[in-house]
């Protein structure tokens, strides 16, 4: 389904373009067009399909706000352009929400899908042995991503502590409650997604109740944004994952398409929805469409066919360069990645702040500072860029941050 461009390239021209309309220097944007560190590692693990060479990645793009932060991804198609782009996006990502650190992003190439509870331990120990000197909670602290679970957090931590001879939970966020998580950690990229919907439907004068969306997508961000539309009595019409969707015009059933995929494993074969592709749903006759799985899924071939007014983007780098200006040329408001589904890092931003004063906070008080963050970021945007630049805001994020980033390279003396 994923068509392949390189998100790396794709994302150094989006910043070279941003950096011309906003008269920012050449010289000053070329450190941002280089990782600043990168860390590869192969290393055996003996799974229950005998031995295995597991390759890994970590890259630390930039570090001039703050320690470095991304998640750590595991998925078959994780390769090192692949993840230069997502530690770019999560430089970019923490820039514009604020927060005090720079951005980093890791992964290894396996579908863990095909392994087994005990593979998966013995695996992401390893890979936290192989890469222990690169992270800490001052340097560079890891977090889950596509197909990591707060389990596989819980071992790394654990693997870490043992290592330093000592508890270290700030190492890394998305960990289980028990270990030192955070509440709401779970559904925060979700939330903090809706944040952000809601202040957008708000600006352009759409009632939320009046409107019809579809979610590519049914892991972590997708299957909570759907029951949190739900809790709002908002009309999700298709879903999908990576075997299918389901569709059905009046509404689809949240709670028990939860329970369906809970039960099967997909939402294939729903009762009363019709079946679409991935590809037809995006295509859908929607207002919100919702991509929340993988990178490249509106590209040049597709994005003339999409009917959505608003692309809310939970996954990150769902829209291509290209794609980008042909919905723009149709009036249709792309919601970036780097704003849209920053929730989850703002989450763990809290959830290490709770970890090194080794604070608890309340469901209410995460929720609260979650929205305002959420609603400074998008204000931001669109009052300073957006309305000011007539500019699209993803390009008015880029700037922002770009901007930020800069300038503290340059008060660091680096530039
Ligand atoms: N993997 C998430 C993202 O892409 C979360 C990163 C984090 O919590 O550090 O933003």
């Amino acid at each position: 389904m994923t068509e392949k461009i390189n998100p790396y390239e794709d994302a150094l021209n989006r910043l070279s373009e941003v950096a011309e309309k906003f008269n920012i220097a050449e010289k000053d944007i070329e450190i941002l067009k280089h990782p600043k560190k990168i860390l590869m590692v192969n290393f055996p693990v003996h799974t229950s399909k005998g031995l295995k060479i597991i390759n890994g990645y970590r890259v630390q793009y930039n570090d001039a706000l703050g320690p470095t932060k991304g998640g750590l991804r595991y998925h078959p198609h994780v390769d090192i352009e692949e993840v230069k782009a997502l530690s770019f996006w999560m430089a970019l990502k923490n820039a514009v929400l604020d927060l005090p650190y720079g951005g980093a992003k890791g992964g290894i190439t396996i579908d863990p899908r095909e392994y087994t509870k005990e593979d998966l331990e013995k695996i992401s120990r390893e890979f936290i042995r192989q890469i222990h000197l690169f992270i800490g909670p001052q340097i560079d602290i890891p977090a889950p991503d596509v197909y990591t679970t707060p389990q596989i957090m819980a071992w790394m931590m654990d693997e870490y502590s043992k290592i330093k001879g000592k508890h270290v939970p700030g190492v890394i966020t998305g960990k289980p409650l028990s270990v030192g998580g955070s509440l709401v950690r779970s559904y925060s990229t979700a939330m903090g997604g809706f944040c952000v919907l809601r202040e957008a439907l708000a600006k352009y004068k759409i009632n939320p109740l009046e409107t019809k969306t579809a979610v590519q997508g049914f892991g972590n961000a997708g299957m909570n944004f759907a029951e949190i539309m739900k809790g709002q009595n908002m009309k999700i019409v298709a879903v999908s994952d990576s075997k299918g969707g389901v569709y059905n015009e009046e509404g689809l059933n949240i709670e028990a398409l939860v329970k369906h995929k809970k039960d099967t494993g997909t939402v294939v074969d729903f009762p009363s929805a019709k079946a679409v592709t991935n590809n037809e749903l995006l295509e859908l006759n929607v207002d919100i469409l919702v991509p929340a799985a993988l990178e490249n899924a509106i590209t040049e071939a597709n994005a003339g066919n999409i009917k959505a007014k608003i692309i809310l983007e939970l996954a990150n780098g769902p829209v291509t360069h290209k794609a980008d200006k042909m919905l723009y040329e149709k009036n249709i408001v792309v919601l970036p990645d780097i704003l849209a589904n920053a929730g989850g890092v703002t989450v763990s931003y809290f959830e290490w702040i709770q970890n090194l004063y080794g604070d608890r906070w309340t469901e209410e008080e995460i929720l609260k500072k979650l929205d305002s963050r959420m609603k400074k970021a998008f204000d931001n945007l669109y009052d300073n860029y957006v309305t000011q630049s007539y500019v699209d805001f993803r390009t008015a994020a880029y700037a922002y941050a770009i901007k930020k980033i800069i300038e503290a390279e340059k008060d660091r003396g680096h530039i």
